[in-house]
């Protein structure tokens, strides 16, 4: 069960309140080769990140000194560390607000170890760098999307997407696994002025599935784009 190479020594600091939660993560996380940091606390976590500077934030957004949220700000201002948050169920909201204040992703409680991991070598691999390759190639299993040449290809051949579709495709394919807001989404798209306007989003998005599904006769691409409910959508792991 254990695979050491996991972690290859990256470091993560797990900010959370709850000893036995923290303790659990911390030791499951050993296991798996990661160094860990513990803090139970905003200010622990401030200074950990001050004295320590991890490779990545595990953070539970309800904390007893401060809110979560000052922790994903004072981080975003110094650097692009991925930080994870820990949310409950429920919490759409708030979820949404440490998203655009700078948090890479989340897990909601009670999460899967098998989950967690998966978040946290998304959030590594994207702090290694850009998902494109040198050439601007995005691609997650038989879909290829080509930036420069405004090309999307499924099992080889080219599908026609509008301009819109097209950007909304590019930007969830450039974060492979990981949720991008809707205002995210919406904002990059129409401007901020469009930022509240989530059923265009919806029409977008049926519409991109709808023309991949065309060129994709076995499913293949099925479960491409999912819809993370009140939050945003997220394209499966490439
Ligand atoms: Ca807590």
């Amino acid at each position: 069960m254990t695979d050491r190479r996991d972690g290859t020594g990256a470091t993560v600091l797990i900010v959370e309140d709850d000893v036995s939660t923290r303790a659990e993560v911390a030791r499951n996380l050993v296991a798996h080769g990661y160094r860990v940091e513990e803090a139970a606390n905003a200010a622990e976590a401030l200074r950990a990140w001050d004295s320590r500077r991890p490779d990545l934030i595990l953070l539970d957004l309800g904390l007893p000194d401060a809110d979560g949220l000052l922790v994903i700000r004072r981080v975003r201002r110094e650097a692009t560390t991925p930080i994870l948050v820990v949310s409950a169920r429920g919490e759409e909201r708030t979820k949404v607000e440490a998203l655009e204040a700078g948090a890479d992703d989340y897990v909601t409680k009670p999460f899967g170890i098998p989950e967690l991991h998966a978040r946290i070598r998304v959030g590594l691999r994207r702090a290694a760098g850009p998902a494109a390759d040198p050439v601007g190639i995005l691609r997650n299993g038989t879909i290829e999307l080509n930036v420069a040449a405004h090309e999307v290809r499924v099992a080889g051949k080219p599908i026609a997407l509008t301009p819109h579709e097209f950007r909304i495709l590019a930007l969830l394919l450039g974060y492979p696994g990981r949720v991008v807001t809707r205002g995210r989404l919406l904002r990059a798209i129409w401007g901020e002025a469009y930022a509240g306007e989530d059923h265009y989003l919806h029409v977008y998005v049926s519409q991109i599935r709808r023309k991949i599904a065309a060129a994709d006769p076995d499913g293949e691409l099925r479960d491409l784009i999912v819809a993370e409910p009140s939050v945003g959508y997220r394209v499966r792991n490439a």
